[in-house]
C-alpha cells in the first residue's frame, strides 16, 4: 500500500510554463522572418520555479497549479517531479500548458510573449476545489487574482507574496503578505496600488519599503539584483548585500530567491536569516544559464 505523503512545509500555488527559447543573431522586425540558430524547450513559470527552489533548499514542497493535456505538460513538471515536489493536486485541464515564447539575440536582448493557457484556469473555483493548503503559502502574479485571493483565504500559515507581475489585488490580500517580495520596480507599483495613485512615484527603495509597512504589510523584502535586498519589518529597514559573483544569466534568480526564502522560513529562520540564505542560493543560480537548470542541486555548503 502507498504511504500517505507527509504534509508539505511549503505550498506554492501558481504558474507553470514551458519556455520555448530561440537563439538568433538579431530579433525580427514586425512582418519579418529571421533564421534562428537553435531553440530549447525548458520548464519555467514563476510558480514552478519557486516550488523547485523551495524543494532544493530543503523544504517538503507541494505545487498546486494547472497544465494541459499536451506534450508540454510533462516538460513543465519534470524538474519538480525529479526534486520530489508533490504534484498530486496539479489539475489537467483542456487548455494547453502555458508557454513563454522567447527570442534572444546575440547581445542577450530578448522579446517574450507569454500564453497563460492552463494557468488562467487557476482561479478561485479551482483553488477552492483543491482543498486545504498546508505550510507556508507562496504566491506570484501569474495566475488570476481570484485564485490568489482564494489561496490567501485558505492559507494555514504565513503568506509569501511575490506579486510578479504586479496585478490588481484587493487591499486585504496585499496586506496579508508576510513578507511581500518584490523587485524595486514592482514594489513601487504595489505602493501606487495601495496609495490609489495612477503612477508609481520615483523614490528610494528604503522609502518605498517603509511606506509599504506603514500601509500595514507585516514585512517586505525588496530584491535589488547585484545589490542584494532590503528587509523591512517592525519599522526597521536593513540592506543585505549580495554575494559577489560573476553573473552570466539572471533568469529566474528572483524566483530562486523567493522559493529558498520560503523554505528557510519553514525551517524556523527569522526573515533576515532566511533572506541571507536566499541571497546565497540566488547567487549560485546567476552563475549558470537558464532558470530551473541553474538552480543548485545541493545546498550543503550554503
Ligand atoms: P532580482 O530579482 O534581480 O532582484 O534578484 C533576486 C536576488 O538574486 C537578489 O536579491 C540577489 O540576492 C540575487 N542576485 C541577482 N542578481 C545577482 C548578481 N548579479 N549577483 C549576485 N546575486 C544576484
Amino acid at each position: 500500500m502507498e504511504q500517505p505523503l507527509e504534509q508539505p512545509q511549503v505550498t506554492v500555488v501558481g504558474s507553470s510554463n514551458v519556455d520555448i527559447t530561440a537563439l538568433m543573431d538579431r530579433l525580427p522586425a514586425p512582418g519579418e522572418t529571421v533564421l534562428a540558430d537553435s531553440y530549447q524547450l525548458t520548464p519555467g513559470g514563476k510558480g514552478a520555479n519557486q516550488a523547485l527552489a523551495a524543494a532544493l533548499a530543503g523544504a517538503r514542497t507541494e505545487f498546486i497549479g494547472a497544465v494541459g493535456q499536451d506534450p508540454n505538460a510533462q516538460i513543465a513538471l519534470e524538474q519538480l517531479d525529479a526534486a520530489g515536489v508533490q504534484l498530486g493536486r496539479v489539475a489537467r485541464v483542456p487548455e494547453n500548458t502555458g508557454v513563454a515564447i522567447i527570442q534572444v539575440d546575440a547581445g542577450a536582448e530578448n522579446c517574450i510573449a507569454v500564453v497563460p493557457g492552463a494557468n488562467a484556469s487557476v482561479d478561485a473555483a479551482a483553488v477552492k476545489a483543491a482543498g486545504e493548503l498546508h505550510g507556508i503559502l507562496v504566491l506570484q502574479g501569474e495566475i488570476p487574482a481570484s485564485g490568489i485571493g482564494a489561496a490567501i483565504d485558505a492559507a494555514a500559515e504565513r503568506v509569501v507574496l511575490n506579486l510578479a507581475p504586479v496585478i490588481e489585488l484587493e487591499r486585504r490580500y496585499l496586506l496579508a503578505a508576510n513578507p511581500l517580495v518584490a523587485n524595486e520596480h514592482e514594489a513601487a507599483l504595489i505602493l501606487a496600488q495601495l496609495d490609489g495613485a495612477d503612477q508609481p512615484v520615483d523614490e528610494p527603495e528604503e522609502a518605498i519599503a517603509a511606506k509599504l509597512l506603514a500601509h500595514g504589510i507585516a514585512s517586505v523584502v525588496i530584491t535589488l539584483g547585484a545589490n542584494g535586498c532590503l528587509v523591512a519589518e517592525g519599522g526597521t529597514v536593513q540592506q543585505l548585500p549580495a554575494v559577489k559573483v560573476k553573473a552570466v544569466d539572471t533568469t529566474g534568480a528572483g524566483d530562486a530567491f523567493t522559493g529558498a526564502l520560503a523554505a528557510r522560513l519553514a525551517a524556523g529562520d527569522t526573515l533576515v536569516q532566511a533572506a541571507g540564505f536566499a541571497g546565497k542560493f540566488a547567487a549560485l543560480t546567476v552563475q549558470g544559464h537558464g532558470a530551473q537548470a541553474s538552480y543548485p542541486r545541493s545546498v550543503d555548503n550554503l
